[in-house]
């Protein structure tokens, strides 16, 4: 077995590589030739391999591919065809145009983050959406954080440290990622008192809680659960008045949050900010990319005294939202003084309105594609569906959709197999492609395939092991 490997100077003279010259800069080209030549070589010893296989042309193809990996972004752009919609795993909301033109002004030049254009002074980032926060929810002063659970942390901190917060049993709640009330509320220094049931709670139970060492009422929407049955639960306005008659605040969770009422668009009602408010909420929190579908961030919507003792607490400085975020969330705040044309330019909507007539024609259009190209060993069928908001936005309702079901025709011990391979054939696609395993099946809800010639035409490279 001879060990007959080019030379590294020979290879970067050949003509195979000096693309990859131009393209990847000596310094990655060379670290990348001198790897894949080290591993050759030890192959070779092992003779796992014979030498005289390895020409120059060969070297480049692979070392091009390994080049092209490590060019690849970790951050890459997918297809979600899971039938959740905003969810959280995948960035949840998508932008609008307005909001990614601001973001490109906002990265690309100096602007006034913190500058008062009028007078010539130091100014407050908050500002910049403010007026148009107030006049879309009616609230009296504003405040905008990192995301909804910081939103959560600063105003617990800020208004109930070292004291009491009053809680339902019933809105404990734990929401993905580790934000769990109690341990938020621990954290902020407030004292969980809890009161009630899981499944009632009366204004009476709040009432017999409160002492001199209560700090604050909370309310927490509940998100990603729901209790029915035998349940009650004190409206937010009994609760504002009994708050009130105590002297203390009533803070207001909604995680979701609309601004506006999602039934004129036949979606499931979801509370609105201004609702709550008009309710008598003192402060209200809310995420910008679940329902409102701009970027992430969490708002903090209420009365300005204490939004002005929230902006005081040294917290807030962490806990601050960037440029990118204001400029995308200021443009996304402006499509809502249009209601009419909202469902039109506000891609989350858009997509959760999408009728489901629509999605089946298009799941219809696409099936004999993908017939085709899986073969016999499968049947693809064009199918209704349901889908669901996510990011915890009425969990138990569903939308009306319509799917891709792809049902291996095989026994059923390799089923599970087939469809693991095909999920993960699936991935591997240079856009991947993510759907979700049920009642063995693979299903690829179409609600969210805006994109379909791309989507189309990647689909002759799926290569499924099986
Ligand atoms: C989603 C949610 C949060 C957390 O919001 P993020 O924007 O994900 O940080 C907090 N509270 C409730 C009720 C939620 O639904």
């Amino acid at each position: 077995m001879s060990l007959r490997l080019p030379s590294i100077d020979g290879l970067l003279r050949h003509p195979a590589c000096v693309p990859l010259l131009e393209r990847h800069g000596r310094e990655s080209l060379l670290t990348n030739l001198r790897q894949l030549l080290d591993e050759l070589r030890s192959s070779v010893l092992n003779g796992q391999l014979s030498a005289v296989e390895i020409s120059p042309e060969v070297l480049a193809g692979r070392v091009g591919e390994r080049l092209a990996r490590q060019q690849r972004s970790n951050v890459r752009r997918v297809f979600n065809l899971t039938g959740t919609v905003l969810h959280t795993n995948l960035g949840r909301a998508l932008l609008p145009d307005e909001a990614i033109d601001a973001v490109q002004m906002a990265a690309r030049y100096p602007l006034n983050l913190e500058f008062d254009l009028a007078s010539g002074k130091r100014g407050d980032r908050d500002d910049l959406i403010e007026g148009l926060i107030r006049e879309l929810t009616g609230a009296e002063a504003v405040t905008v954080v990192n995301n909804n659970a910081a939103a959560v942390l600063l105003t617990l901190n800020s208004l109930g440290a070292r004291k009491e917060g009053i809680i339902s049993r019933g809105e404990l709640i734990e929401i993905g990622g580790a934000f769990r009330i109690p341990d938020i509320m621990a954290r902020a220094g407030v004292r969980l008192h809890e009161v009630g049931t899981t499944n009632r709670t009366h204004a009476r139970d709040y009432e017999a809680a409160i002492s001199p060492r209560s700090g604050l009422i909370m309310r927490v929407h509940a998100s990603n659960y729901s209790i029915e049955g035998f349940t009650a639960r004190v409206q937010t306005a009994e609760l504002a008045e009994l708050a009130h008659r105590h002297g203390l605040p009533l803070l207001e969770d909604l995680g979701s949050g609309s601004l506006l009422d999602l039934t004129r668009w036949g979606l499931p009602a979801e509370p609105t900010v201004r609702q709550a408010l008009l309710d008598g909420a003192d402060i209200v929190t809310f995420s910008g990319d679940k329902l409102l579908g701009g970027p992430q961030a969490g708002l903090i919507v209420g009365r300005k005294e204490l939004i002005a003792k929230i902006k005081k607490n040294p917290l807030k400085r962490a806990l601050r939202v960037d440029k990118l975020t204001l400029a995308a969330l200021e443009a996304v705040l402006g499509l809502y003084r249009d209601p009419d044309r909202l469902a039109e330019r506000l891609p989350s909507l858009r997509l959760l309105t999408r009728p489901q007539a629509d999605i089946f024609a298009q799941a219809s259009r696409v099936q004999p594609f993908v017939a085709e190209l899986l073969g016999e060993s499968w049947q693809v069928s064009a199918v209704e569906a349901l889908g669901m908001i996510g990011s915890g936005s009425q969990p138990v309702a569903r939308l009306p959709s319509a799917a891709l079901c792809m049902r291996p025709q095989v026994s059923k011990r390799l089923r599970g197999r087939f469809l693991l391979n095909l999920e993960a054939a699936l991935r591997a696609l240079p856009i991947p492609v993510l759907g979700r395993i049920d009642d063995d099946a693979l299903w690829l809800d179409l609600r969210q395939l805006d994109d379909e010639p791309a989507w189309l035409a990647q689909l002759p490279h799926l290569q499924v092991n099986q």
